[in-house]
């Protein structure tokens, strides 16, 4: 369990927590993504009507509620996803796509924390989801455009230096997969002249992000797994069973999973406490032509800076540049977002000056403290995964398979992660945005300087 959980035994049996209506009543926008505008069809699901009953409810249906309810279903356990809009409406269906190994915080962070069998359960985990990803897409043939190769890309010295510790750190707790690049190998990969070298991850990769989510809900549907849609949950009634209400329906079920990461909004009240949604933003241009194209990403790799306040790039299946950078803490909505990213993509590919922008979109993560996840339980039949801090296309599907187990029975994975501690942030609610922007502020400083 996390720290931070009140533990009153008559609190923990009485809580019923309540979403303002506000929010259960909220209509929501589609998402103006190059995703959405090319993403596969996908069966109308109608919202939650009734009485329902299952074995598992989990809450959100981004990559931790399908992973969690894809796994779950595999075993036999009967699923019901409550989501507030549509599958992979959050940051699973709009982020840049990019599979990056282990976590937002590396291992030696969490081998400060944690020794022996916790810290090579989750060394191993690290470097797992890339693999669960590959599995999901062969074994239920996703169409996503998955493509392999993922370069860290260094600016300066500094940072060339930091991936070489990382190559090492990576290959002394047993993955060999990644690759330092000198300047001349990554002018090979990457068509910018802005990075002295860098790494390739062979296992990283890139995905079409909103037709993996979309596979998925196939794939647990195949298995009688169940997806109501504009569902938001109002309500959870703790107890055995527990009682998940939305506006319209219940759902009575021995767990519940909550996986609404930085859209929960105010259903978890000791959640919020601990993690803070951060907004970035990301511009797609208009289709390439193939030379040009082959010129800024020959091999098709997708790439990531390696600044605090990175950028991060690919081409997509239709070779438009998806290009996207920059942290809105406290997650509003910037007014220009074309203005914001534009200018750094120039920065990386100068000769893209005049190539139209299709689209431009936001989407919010979920920040910790420690910008490690957090995984918990709220009883001892409510779990929770949040809180990937910016890297969770693969770290979402290492937590589904940790959740999943944990409801069969087998929690080493999940206790692993529940046993890092989950910090409060400094400030509270009111403090915590301008607290943590001065410390990004800092840290981008420190990446403009070069040190
Ligand atoms: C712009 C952007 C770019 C990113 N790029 C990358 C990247 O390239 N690589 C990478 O590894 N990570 C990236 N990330 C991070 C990654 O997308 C997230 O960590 C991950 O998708 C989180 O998945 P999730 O399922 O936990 O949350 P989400 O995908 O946000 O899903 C949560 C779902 O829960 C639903 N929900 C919330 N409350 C309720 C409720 N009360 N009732 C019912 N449903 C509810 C929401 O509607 C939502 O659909 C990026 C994030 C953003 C925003």
């Amino acid at each position: 369990m996390g720290a931070g959980f009140p533990g009153c035994f008559l609190w923990h049996k009485l809580a019923v927590l309540s979403l303002t209506p506000d929010i259960a009543m909220k209509q929501f926008e589609p998402v103006p993504s190059l995703y959405e505008a090319t993403a596969k069809p996908a069966p109308s699901r109608p919202p939650l009507d009734g009485e329902r009953e299952a074995d598992v409810c989990v809450i959100g249906a981004g990559f931790t509620g399908l992973s969690t309810a894809l796994f779950l279903a595999e075993a036999g356990f009967r699923v019901v996803v409550l989501e507030a809009a549509t599958v992979g409406w959050g940051a699973s269906g709009r982020n840049g796509g990019q599979i990056v190994n282990s976590y937002s915080r590396d291992l030696d962070s969490i081998e400060k924390q944690t020794g022996g069998d916790n810290l090579k359960l989750l060394a191993d985990m690290a470097f797992e989801g890339s693999q669960i990803i590959r599995q999901r897409v062969g074994h239920y043939g996703i169409d996503c455009d998955l493509k392999d190769g993922g370069v860290f890309a260094a600016l300066n010295r500094g940072q060339l230096t930091h991936l070489e510790g990382q190559e090492r750190l990576w290959r002394r707790f047993g993955y060999t997969g990644l690759e330092l690049l000198d300047r001349p190998a990554i002018r090979k990969r990457v068509g910018s002249e802005r990075y002295v070298g860098g790494a390739i991850d062979h296992t990283g990769g890139h995905v079409h992000p909103l037709n993996l989510a979309l596979g998925e809900a196939a794939a647990l549907e195949s298995l009688g797994g169940v997806i109501c849609e504009h569902s938001a949950v109002i309500e959870v009634e703790r107890g055995e069973p527990a009682v998940v209400s939305t506006a319209d329906g219940r759902v009575t079920a021995q767990f519940v999973v909550v996986a609404g990461n930085a859209y929960l909004g105010g259903l978890m009240p000791e959640l919020n406490a601990k993690s803070m949604p951060c907004g970035s933003q990301i511009i797609a241009t208009e289709p390439l032509d193939e030379a040009l194209a082959q010129r800024l990403l020959p091999d098709d790799n997708c790439v990531e800076d390696c600044n605090y306040l990175l950028d991060y790039f690919r081409l997509s299946a239709d070779r438009r540049l998806i290009y996207g950078g920059g942290v809105v803490y406290g997650a509003r909505d910037p007014a220009n977002i074309k203005k914001i990213i534009g200018p750094k993509m120039l920065r990386t590919f100068p000769e893209l000056a005049g190539v139209g922008i299709d689209f431009s979109w936001t989407g919010n993560f979920l920040l910790t403290l420690s910008r490690l996840p957090q995984l918990g339980r709220l009883d001892r039949n409510i779990l929770y995964s949040q809180g990937c801090s910016g890297h969770g296309v693969t770290f979402t599907h290492v937590a589904g398979k940790a959740v999943a187990l944990a409801i069969e029975g087998q929690a080493e994975r999940f206790d692993a992660f529940a046993s890092l501690p989950h910090y409060p942030f400094p400030g509270g609610r009111l403090l915590r945005v301008p607290f943590t922007a001065l410390g990004a502020w800092y840290y981008g400083l420190r990446d403009r300087l070069g040190i």
